[in-house]
């Protein structure tokens, strides 16, 4: 055997820690580079796409290269620097590269064994002509059969290596992934009408339209209808969107081709869809914002990274369009994250009236094709190329070209965190790596910028620029606390309302304004209850009291999922007094259609906005003042604008305040705050009121008086005593078993093992919150590793010392999954 012939080591987007070296076949040699994908074969029979990580000519040392089975692309798909951030990321949050891939590559450019294949819906358009031997043979599978897996193909076909075959299939539009049907399918074609070419001749064109007029008004319409539209238009015009306009049904569009007055035609769409709204001029800037913009730009001469502390409404949006219009004339790209694009339509439609198609959106909730198309928009040169990605976390992941600018939007925000599955990434966090990656400038905006953020600006890392008034003069809200504790000893609460806000919502619905309430999501979940002895049903797998849902008259499990009928008959006492008990949304909706049986209430939190156009239907109609009550969640508390609010409530600040987490005051003073600016942005001062048990805790002060900086001094003593972030950074080790005693057992071992190179860096282990999930217990083990240490370092030993502690046979059923930076 030669010494000459090329290896290549892949990722594949799976959970294995080492890169796996495959042999190039002579007939590609000298074809394959890095960032294409490959299919090779892992294990006895599993095929995967893979992305090539370097090409070379070691053969490996442990093992015996097979070959690759094919070559998926003629040029890369991947980029250096996008491989650079994918192998920060598995270092620093201490996952495999697979992991990372298998998160950053579109499923249906990654086709893998067990991948579903399914005939495309639109096939009845398609020339089957186009298509080779084995391409036919497998439709016809398909036609047959419905559903093939990958190894079925294989089977059919009669050949190993089919991934070259379903891709080509695919991409001719003759299948797709069932995945991508259930979910996500979208007519990829379009009819359209033009005028027959016969009548460019005006006159025999009002001859025509004499005659149809006359003898059949419905297709006069539609010509009337095409003529006008075409002056906007242009002369093809969607023949289900004017049929709409004509108000006629499609045999008149088909009678008018007959009769050649139009002639239609069939056009690919872009899936994602041109943007069709109006365009508006860029905003001149006000004096504050211009200087702000200019103080950035300084801070930019050495610094790489900004943070932009404004007050909510001070106007830093239209501060980023600036800057994003100066980056994309200099012809680099703009990476806008967001943390949950579901919730900013406003936001991105506004953005999108100054840049039209020059802005990609990017999210989970676009399907596969979607995304893909979007990979390529983003990585290719061409005129339909993006400028702008508006985008959730996941766009950290694209190929940019050019990166000049990243903009991170509300970036306090632990949305920005992935929880689950790894890797567990903070999209804040890799969007200033992939900023360096890129030399481009990183701009952090917040009304209430988080503790690590604004540390990194004392410190000296970040530029600090600062917007303290909103813009227009508009004065920020009075804000004032409702005294629970008072109230209940005066006995003057309704349910959980205080009288104080009750009076005050009343008079805001006579002046016809509306109203916002916010309630905390976590704790809050009413239940099911035995009035008699006090009694609640537990899930069965989880440690958790299950939640009542009225509108179903269900009980469900938060963390697995379970749901059952709410029992008749007390478990405990065997009672049939049961009810439903809490203090969640649902519940204050409720109340309020008591307290307030002519206003018009809605309600927005997890359970109302599952379904897929819920939440813009519940802001349109809010919008529209068809609602005068918004009662929510954390929901609420996000970049909403509207003109009539003039009344914020908070239903109980304690809550907030009293949360078992070193951030908790950190995130209770962001949430008010966060609430609080939702009132009054034009015409009038808005109010906010606050109930609390407790109106002088010193975080309440601190809301009330806007005072971000006496919150954050205050914050940041008491963590460094604590040993906390920003002071520190953490890990947190959970580990999952189905036995309880032999987990906890082996936990202290772990912890004991991990003090004697740490020391008191480590702390627990602890059983969570909720100790069992789904049946399996957890613990955690936590690491507090200073900020000036390196904590690649710290890594490795933990690495080491979990990989050493599953030299256990038993032991290696417990699961292991460390979070770094955990939110
Ligand atoms: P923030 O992002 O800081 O909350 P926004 O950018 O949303 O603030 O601005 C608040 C309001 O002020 C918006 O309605 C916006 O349209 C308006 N606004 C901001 N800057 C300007 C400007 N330069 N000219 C006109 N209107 C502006
Ligand atoms: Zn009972
Ligand atoms: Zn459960």
């Amino acid at each position: 055997m030669s010494g000459l012939a090329t290896f290549i080591d892949v990722v594949i987007p799976i959970a294995i820690p080492n890169l796996l070296t495959y042999r190039v076949p002579r007939e590609l040699e000298g074809h394959v580079q890095f960032g294409q994908r490959v299919v090779v074969q892992l294990g006895r029979s599993k095929l995967y796409t893979a992305v090539v990580h370097r090409v070379h000519d070691q053969p490996p040392q442990a093992y015996e290269a097979k070959y690759i089975e094919s070559l998926l692309d003629e040029v890369p798909i991947v980029t250096k620097k996008q491989m650079r951030l994918w192998e920060w990321m598995a270092e620093y949050y201490m996952c495999t590269l697979g992991e990372v891939l298998g998160s950053a590559l579109p499923s249906s450019l990654k086709l893998a064994s067990e991948t579903k294949i399914v005939a495309h819906p639109d096939i009845e358009e398609l020339d089957a002509s186009s298509l080779t031997d084995r391409e036919f043979l497998l439709m016809e599978a398909l036609e047959l059969r419905k559903v093939l897996e990958i190894a079925e193909v294989a089977e059919i076909l009669e050949i190993k290596t089919v991934q070259p075959i379903i891709k080509s299939l695919i991409e001719k539009g003759f299948a797709t992934t069932e995945e991508e049907l259930k979910h996500r399918y979208k007519p990829k074609t379009e009819e359209r009408l033009s005028l027959h070419p016969r009548l460019e001749n005006e006159d025999l064109l009002s001859e025509v339209f004499d005659q149809l007029e006359k003898r059949a008004r419905k297709q006069s319409e539609l010509l009337l209808c095409y003529l006008r539209e075409r002056e906007t238009q242009g002369d093809s015009i969607g023949k289900v969107a004017l049929q709409k306009m004509a108000g006629v049904d499609s045999t008149v569009a088909k009678k008018l081709i007959e009769k050649e007055v139009f002639v239609s035609e069939t056009v690919e769409i872009d899936r994602i869809g041109p943007f069709t709204g109006e365009h508006q001029q860029i905003k001149d800037l006000s004096d504050d914002q211009q200087r702000a913009l200019q103080e950035i730009k300084d801070h930019y001469e050495d610094k790489d990274v900004v943070l932009l502390h404004g007050v909510t409404g001070s106007g830093k949006t239209e501060v980023y369009v600036k800057l994003i219009e100066e980056c994309i004339a200099r012809g680099e790209q703009v990476l806008y994250l967001l943390p949950e694009i579901a919730l900013t339509t406003q936001l991105i439609q506004r953005l999108q009236k100054y840049f039209g198609d020059q802005i990609g959106v990017f999210h989970s909730k676009f399907n596969q094709q979607e995304r893909a198309e979007t990979w390529k928009r983003t990585m290719s040169a061409e005129a339909n190329s993006y400028s702008i990605i508006m985008g959730a976390r996941s766009s950290v992941f694209l190929p940019f070209r050019k990166l000049g600018l990243v903009i991170v939007d509300e970036e306090h925000e632990s949305s920005f965190k992935q929880y689950d599955p790894a890797p567990r990434y903070n999209g804040r966090d890799a969007g200033v790596v992939l900023g360096m990656l890129h030399k481009a400038k990183v701009l952090l905006g917040s009304a209430t910028p988080s503790i690590e953020s604004y540390f990194n600006t004392t410190e000296g890392r970040y530029g600090l620029v600062e917007m303290k008034h909103r813009f227009g003069g508009v004065v920020l809200p009075e804000i004032l606390t409702a005294n629970i504790r008072k109230e209940l000893q005066r006995k003057t609460m309704k349910s959980h309302f205080t009288s104080f806000l009750l009076e005050e919502m009343k008079e805001a619905l006579e002046r016809d304004e509306q109203i916002i309430l916010f309630q905390n999501r976590r704790g809050y979940s009413p239940f099911w209850q035995c009035h008699t002895c006090g009694w609640v049903p537990e899930c069965d797998r989880c440690d958790v009291s299950l939640t009542y849902h009225k509108h179903v008259h269900h009980l469900n499990c938060h963390y697995c999922g379970y749901t059952s009928s709410p029992p008749l008959k007390c478990q405990a006492c065997g009672s049939h007094d049961l009810r439903s008990v809490g203090f969640g949304t649902e519940k204050i909706e409720e109340d309020l259609k008591e307290l307030f049986p002519e206003a018009r209430v809605a309600r927005m939190d997890l359970d109302t906005t599952r379904s897929k156009n819920a939440y813009q239907n519940i802001l349109r109609s809010f919008d529209l003042h068809e609602i005068d009550i918004l009662v929510g969640t954390q929901m609420v508390t996000k970049g909403l604008d509207f003109e009539r609010v003039s009344l914020v409530g908070v239903l109980n600040a304690d809550q907030m305040l009293k949360f078992p987490d070193f951030r908790a005051y950190e995130r209770a003073f962001q949430l008010m705050t966060q609430v609080a600016g939702r009132a009054g942005r034009k015409h009038k001062r808005g109010k906010v009121i606050i109930q609390t048990y407790d109106p002088e805790h010193w975080v309440i002060h601190q809301v009330i008086d806007n005072d971000y900086d006496a919150m954050y001094r205050r914050e940041v003593i008491e963590r460094k005593e604590y040993k906390y972030p920003p002071h520190t950074r953490l890990i947190k080790l959970n580990m999952r078993h189905r036995n309880e005693g032999f987990l906890r057992a082996s936990a202290h071992e772990l912890a004991a093992q991990l003090r004697q190179h740490l020391g008191d860096r480590v702390v627990g282990p602890e059983a969570p919150y909720v100790a069992r999930i789904n049946n399996q217990y957890h613990q955690n083990i936590l690491l507090k590793v200073e900020r000036t240490a390196s904590p690649a370092q710290f890594k490795k030993v933990l690495q080491d010392t979990i990989d050493n502690f599953r030299q256990d046979k038993e032991k290696r059923a417990i699961r292991f999954v460390p979070d770094v930076d955990p939110a």
